[in-house]
């Protein structure tokens, strides 16, 4: 199976059966991580309470200069300079936001003369448990783990995510092929079914400190790798924005950069939906299935009308789909 399948797959049993402690609700999402490092799958571990009190800010997400005015804003008016701590960087910047975070309607805002006054409507949750990345190797030779294993080392030592797991494909042999190659003893390994539907814990990974100060890599030359520290407060930063983003975007947001609007273009299989290429026969990757394929047709004009929406066709209608199910999980 292809790697964007795979991803898929993983994306779904993680949503169906993954056990956050307690009664904890789980968010997924794909292809979520920072600037120099992207991984393939990411659970965040949240409470209903919190998912409830987080949609007061909308289906979007926050980017890093409204979570900042939405977690300073104070309960009754102030001027903006005198209620947010010192930014960092020009104020006209957080004026901006200030401006956006008003129109998202999270915080209010009035004149005071040439002063501009906030004020929060509603408080911004601690609405993040624990954050699970998990990285997708289907087909796991020896070459692929020695790769693997490096990155995987990194992530351990930079400790933003809560547990780092590699996740392949089960072989069925005696001892999974995963548990033989030299991965780091902090990882977990999770054998998934090419179905998606059963996993494995083969090996359960160790609990990292992300609230504590990591290293992460900052750039490779001639063999040689450049490491910096990360602080405790970007730590807690990024997570954050790591969190908001896989809040806005799910798992499904792959028909955002595939061609729903392709006559070929299917969903199939209950348990995802994941895409098909009825002209390729086969599931596409999300590379492939762009305006850029040999094979892409447009939908006819036809499709628009009959039974389906008159603002759009199969396509759209697919597209409505995945977003209501996105929509459902949060
Ligand atoms: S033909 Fe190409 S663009 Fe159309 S669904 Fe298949 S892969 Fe996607």
């Amino acid at each position: 199976m292809k790697e964007f399948g795979f991803e898929l797959r993983v994306c779904a049993w993680a949503e169906r059966h993954w056990q956050p402690s307690g009664d904890g609700r789980v968010l997924v999402a794909r292809q979520l991580g920072t600037r120099s490092r992207r991984w393939d799958t990411v659970i965040i571990e949240t409470t209903e309470t919190a998912l409830t009190q987080r949609a007061a800010f909308g289906p979007e997400r926050l980017d890093s200069d409204l979570l900042f005015v939405a977690q300073h804003a104070p309960t009754g008016w102030d001027y903006y300079r005198d209620c947010l701590p010192d930014p960092g960087y020009p104020w006209r910047y957080v004026r901006e936001s200030i401006h956006r975070a008003a129109d998202r309607g999270f915080i209010e805002t009035r004149r005071d003369g040439n002063r501009i006054e906030i004020r929060r409507r509603y408080r911004y949750p601690d609405w993040v448990d624990r954050i699970v990345a998990i990285e997708n190797k289907p087909d796991l030779d020896a070459s692929a783990a020695r790769r693997l294993a490096e990155q995987l080392e990194h992530d351990v030592a930079l400790g933003l995510a809560d547990e780092v797991w590699l996740a392949t494909n089960t072989t069925g042999d005696d001892i999974e092929p995963a548990l033989l190659e030299a991965m780091p003893v902090d990882v977990g390994i999770l054998a998934v079914d090419a179905d998606g539907i059963h996993a494995e814990r083969v090996w359960n990974p160790r609990t990292l400190d992300a609230s504590s100060p990591g290293v992460r890599p900052t750039d490779r030359c001639d063999g040689r790798i450049d490491f910096e520290y990360a602080d405790a407060d970007w730590k807690q930063r990024k997570r954050l924005e790591i969190a908001e983003r896989a809040y806005e975007r799910g798992w499904r947001s792959y028909a955002e950069t595939m061609r729903p609007d392709c006559r070929h273009f299917e969903l199939r299989d209950p348990a995802g939906p994941f895409p098909w290429c009825a002209a390729k026969e086969r599931e596409p990757t999300a590379t492939e299935c762009s305006g850029r394929c040999v094979d892409f047709e447009p939908e006819p004009p036809a499709w628009r009308s009959k039974e389906w929406p008159l603002s759009g066709g199969p396509g759209r209608a697919v597209s409505q789909l995945l977003d209501r199910k996105r929509q459902r999980r949060r």
